[in-house]
């Protein structure tokens, strides 16, 4: 039998879905109110004829009708049919609180979105900031609804893992382990140790924390976040502290590679460090974003574990977005905050013509651009923007402007944006097109997946890699959480053949310089060093390089 809550959510969702398809607003408000009136109806309505439900208060004949069809034949036609024409991203969609018809149907109708995914990078990419009936504060709004609503799947990006963990780590001592250690870029699972000593406090505070539940057995704690998201907490002895962290962070499959190392004798005895570990066992020192299960022993055997590129060494930034396309920023404000927080240089990267959603540059706005660049390189000498371009890959491949722009640009990154849907053989020589032009500088955001949202386009990575190490062409790391593209799994191979990379955070507000740390740590599990980053050289290295390649 239905229960009221089943019943008057199908009359929502009705009444919803009518007016995201423009329904007669005169029915969609009469359903609507006796939704909100049943919501809180005390007997069953399943229970009551249909002249009793009519006489319900709000509830006309026709709403009648509908709860009658539902509970005897498990459906509403009308509901049905209306599923049917409605993309699921929408429906789930309406599930957002906050987030209405009338809102989702702009959303639909003016930018053509139709999944949360797509709705979260709009957001990222202010392209809600223009539509009707939106600002800039509707649209941090729906991205914090919308991050909410994908922590309640249960994964969460690096990002809102380190938020959560920094957050935790306020009222309880925990370190991190696991995956969040390894600094993946998609948690499934947060996994934390702590000292022994604390478990009593430790259990206390998280008994009054709302978003957490669980229970402790033994020494774990194992529970959730926001009822989806699994939080284990491993208590351990002050012994043992090193061995446990080492243990629960490295994966199985690194662990594996280790069995033929006296690793238990060493675990088992008095070790101060996780780095003492791989002394005793006679191998370099790996870090635990490594421990995966790659190449990083056999590596470690030979001593050839690079030294990872931090966030210090990163000297500027490339592949930024201004006022002049689809920033929040001006090309003034986005160079100031570069240089007040410690950078050299800037590369602006707006986008090109063809990007008219995004209000893409025409060549006479190009040169304008220049322009300004050059007058505001004239007043800070100390400090460098680069003339740069974000240019579109047409569906042919070529770039986005004729040759007498692109051969102006300092540096040209070039990324797919649009017809995402090809095969892989035409999705492959798209790119291979791009590559092989001569002005190309680096392959932006290879795949375009949008991490728990979109699937990115099925490219070859050896093949797209090869073609830039032909080409000369370098490959980005977009550091925008939502991508982190280039997959750090492809980075040892790119190294391999010799292809640089560089850490881009495509920054839509100066505030998205800050990302470029979760392209540090996912390029430190690539095992990229500073040597091989182009935005960890100095500006007149830099310089030379895009000259060097421009001849
Ligand atoms: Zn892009
Ligand atoms: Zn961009």
């Amino acid at each position: 039998m239905k229960s009221n809550k089943e019943i008057v959510s199908a009359l929502k969702l009705l009444a919803q879905l009518m007016e995201l398809h423009e329904g007669n607003a005169f029915k969609i408000k009469s359903i609507s109110n006796a939704a909100f009136k049943l919501g809180k109806y005390a007997e069953s309505l399943a229970e009551k004829s249909e002249s009793e439900l009519a006489s319900i208060e709000g509830v006309g004949k026709s709403v009648a009708s509908k709860i009658t069809e539902l509970c005897t034949t498990d459906k509403i036609a009308e509901l049905e049919s209306l599923k049917e024409i409605t993309p699921a991203g929408l429906i789930e969609m309406l599930g957002i609180k906050g987030l209405g018809p009338k809102k989702i149907q702009i959303i639909w109708q003016q930018l053509n979105i139709d999944n949360i995914g797509e709705l979260y990078y709009a957001c990222t990419e202010n392209r809600l900031v223009e539509a009707k009936g939106f600002g800039l504060k509707t649209q941090e709004e729906i991205k914090k609804l919308i991050e909410f609503t994908m922590m309640n799947k249960g994964s969460l990006l690096l990002s809102t893992a380190l938020q959560t963990y920094d957050e935790l780590k306020n009222t309880i001592d925990i370190t991190a382990v696991g995956e969040l250690a390894r600094q993946c870029e998609i948690i499934t699972r947060l996994e934390f140790i702590a000292p022994s000593a604390q478990k009593n406090n430790i259990v206390a505070e998280l008994g009054k924390l709302e978003n957490i539940q669980g229970d402790v057995n033994d020494n774990t704690f194992e529970g959730t976040l926001n009822l989806n998201t699994k939080i284990s907490i491993y208590f351990v002895d002050e012994g043992q502290w090193h061995a446990q962290k080492f243990i629960k962070t490295s994966t199985a499959e690194h662990l594996n590679l280790l069995t033929n190392f006296d690793l238990e004798k060493t675990l088992n005895s008095n070790i101060n460090s996780e780095e003492e570990i791989y002394k005793n066992i006679g191998i370099s020192f790996i870090p635990a974003a490594m421990r995966e299960g790659n190449r990083e022993v056999d590596l470690a055997k030979e001593n050839k574990i690079p030294e990872l590129i931090q966030n210090e060494d990163l000297k500027g930034s490339l592949h930024n977005h201004s006022t002049w396309s689809d920033g929040i920023h001006s090309l003034e404000e986005m160079a100031m905050y570069c240089y007040e927080i410690g950078y050299t240089y800037l590369g602006i990267c707006d986008h090109s013509q063809s990007a008219f959603y995004a209000n893409g540059l025409k060549p006479e706005r190009v040169l304008a651009q220049f322009k300004e660049i050059e007058n505001l390189n004239a007043k800070n000498t100390n400090f460098h923007i680069f003339k740069g371009i974000e240019s579109d890959i047409l569906n042919d491949g070529e770039l986005d402007y004729d040759e007498d722009i692109l051969k102006q640009f300092d540096f040209v990154v070039a990324s797919v944006h649009s017809n995402l849907k090809m095969d892989e053989s035409k999705a492959n020589a798209r790119l291979i097109k791009a590559i092989e032009n001569p002005y190309t500088t680096m392959l932006g955001h290879p795949t375009g997946r949008l991490l728990l949202a979109r699937q990115g386009y099925p490219i070859n990575h050896q093949l797209i890699i090869d073609a830039c190490a032909a080409n000369n062409v370098a490959i980005e790391i977009n550091a925008n959480p939502l991508r982190l593209d280039l997959d750090w799994r492809w980075i040892d191979y790119a190294l391999q053949k010799g292809v640089l990379l560089s850490i881009n955070p495509d920054a839509h507000k100066k505030e998205g310089y800050h990302d470029m740390k979760f392209g540090v740590m996912v390029a430190q599990k690539g095992g990229l060093s500073k040597e091989f980053c182009l935005n960890a050289w100095d500006k007149n290295k830099l310089s030379d390089y895009f000259k060097s390649k421009k001849k």
